[in-house]
């Protein structure tokens, strides 16, 4: 018996529960399918777990600098264990509550593997499902190199696996998920080595905030290898060898992260059935409203290979069952001015053109404003954590177009000067905006 809703969301992440949710809300009839976990990404094995690992790491931090506000502690030790167990309890209970949401807004939770035998019609484990609307949020997972004995790595799904603390670890890869666990580790006590296969990390950020971050983790003692192109990995008496190209950069470990990016979950979708285009990756193009290349047919979140971040695939879900089902015909989320954090020891925060980007589009109508300092809560500790800021702006009105900021704090201060950036803020409306003191977020409204 094939069963027929208005709107179905393949994948319970945070594309797919948002769009049914919102679409629900409308009085739509809506099923979500998912294969694993609800929550998906984020909540199992991305933000959550992250940020509550980040939270431990920089604990470890505070209770670092605390003898030098004048206490007197003596920390007995680090329970990773005990960690975990208290984070992935965490985790259970949002699983749970999302169970219970679901039910309470009358949305259909259907586990299992969806994959398309039509182009609106699902087979789900057997079970026969259509709809008017098809919502593809399957998100992605990582990447594994094929070099020899890449299996005896592990990714930042396995990382959050890990029931105790590895005393060496490699981490291999430059974006996000790289620096955030090496960052971590480092922090709670692990000896870190990155391997880089270009000089440098974050490419795509601005290179004030990734050369402040590299400063700091090489202060902090990451052994940071660049240029390095690793040839494989072996099991060794003593760990995990890694073997690179430059041979002197080899070492031993007792875990081996790959963090060498992420692929879309499209290979086992039946897309075909459906007449759905993938892309050379496997990502899903969509046009500016979410449609994919077939009538009905959406997709929202990393499997657009879009900005791969929770709020983006929460934004395109929402603005999309406002506009499917919500009356409001021209509703669809503006990629411009994305906002984004980087959980980092001191984290980055990043919104808008970086320096480059500006330059290449307004050229000599740009003007750049920097600082950088050392945050009043250190000047009392013996380590030291830098900040530094940049705010690019263009033309004669020197409206914002970039906001750039690494330090203790950044991730918390950014999301206001986001909302001001995309309201079209000046120089002159930051200069004319009472500083808050002191702070180092003050900073942004007083830089000359
Ligand atoms: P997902 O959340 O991946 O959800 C897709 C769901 O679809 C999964 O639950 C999967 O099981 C299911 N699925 C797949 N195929 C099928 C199928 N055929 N049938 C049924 N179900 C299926 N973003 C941030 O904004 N901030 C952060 O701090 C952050 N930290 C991160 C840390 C890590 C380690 C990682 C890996 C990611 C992080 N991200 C972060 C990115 C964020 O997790 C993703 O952008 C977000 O989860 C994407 O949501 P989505 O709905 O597109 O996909
Ligand atoms: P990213 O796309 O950020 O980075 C992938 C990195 O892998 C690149 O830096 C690339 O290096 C490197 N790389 C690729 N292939 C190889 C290889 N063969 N050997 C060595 N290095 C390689 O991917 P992540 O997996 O880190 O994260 C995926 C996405 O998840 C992010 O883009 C982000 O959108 C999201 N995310 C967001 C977070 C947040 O909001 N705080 C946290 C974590 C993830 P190179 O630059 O040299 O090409």
């Amino acid at each position: 018996m094939s069963e027929h809703y208005d709107l179905i969301a393949i994948g319970g992440g945070s594309g797919g529960l948002s769009v049914a949710e919102r679409a629900a809300r409308f009085g739509a009839r809506c099923a979500v399918v998912e294969s694993g976990r609800l929550g998906g990404t984020c909540v199992n094995v991305g933000c959550v777990p992250k940020k509550i690992m980040w939270y431990g790491a920089d604990l470890a931090h505070r209770l670092r600098d605390a003898a030098d506000y004048g206490f007197d502690l003596r920390v007995g030790g680090f329970d990773w264990a005990e960690l975990a167990r208290r984070r992935e309890a965490y985790i259970s209970g949002i699983n749970t509550w999302y169970h219970t949401y679901l039910e309470d807004s009358d949305v259909a939770e259907i586990p299992g593997h969806a994959r398309f035998v039509e182009p609106r019609t699902l087979d789900v484990e057997g079970r026969r499902i259509s709809a008017d609307h098809v919502v593809i949020g399957v998100g992605g997972r990582p990447v594994i190199p094929d070099v020899p004995g890449a299996a005896l790595g592990i990714d930042s799904d396995g990382f959050f696996a890990l029931e105790h603390r590895p005393e060496r670890v490699a981490v291999i890869g430059a974006g996000y998920i790289a620096v955030e666990l090496a960052g971590m580790l480092n922090a709670l006590g692990t000896r870190v080595s990155m391997y880089l296969r270009r000089e440098t990390f974050l490419r795509s950020f601005d290179p004030m905030l990734r050369d402040t971050l590299m400063e700091q983790m090489l202060a902090d003692g990451v052994n940071v290898l660049p240029r390095t192109a690793i040839t494989g990995l072996t099991r060794t008496a003593g760990g995990i060898s890694v073997a690179c190209e430059q041979a002197e950069s080899g070492g031993e470990y007792d875990a081996v992260i790959w963090a060498v990016g992420r692929k879309p979950n499209t290979a086992d979708l039946g897309l075909d059935a459906a007449g759905v285009i993938r892309d050379g990756d496997g990502f899903i193009p969509v046009d500016g409203f979410q449609n994919t290349n077939v009538e009905g047919v959406y997709a929202i979140g990393d499997v657009t290979g879009g900005p791969a971040l929770t709020p983006v695939a929460i934004a395109a879900g929402r603005r999309l069952a406002d506009r499917l089902f919500g009356g409001q015909p021209e509703r669809r989320l503006v990629y411009e001015n994305i906002p984004s954090v980087v959980f980092s020891h001191p984290p980055i925060g990043t919104v808008g053109l970086t320096e480059d980007e500006a330059r290449e589009t307004h050229g000599d109508a740009v003007k750049v404003y920097t600082t950088r300092f050392t945050g009043m809560f250190h000047a009392l500790t013996e380590h030291k954590v830098m900040t530094a800021m940049k705010l690019i702006t263009v033309g004669a009105k020197d409206k914002v177009v970039g906001a750039h900021i690494i330090g203790p704090g950044a991730d918390e201060m950014l999301q206001g000067f986001a909302v001001a950036i995309r309201m079209g803020a000046t120089k002159q409306d930051l200069d004319d905006t009472v500083a808050l003191h002191p702070t180092s977020a003050e900073e942004l409204v007083t830089m000359r």
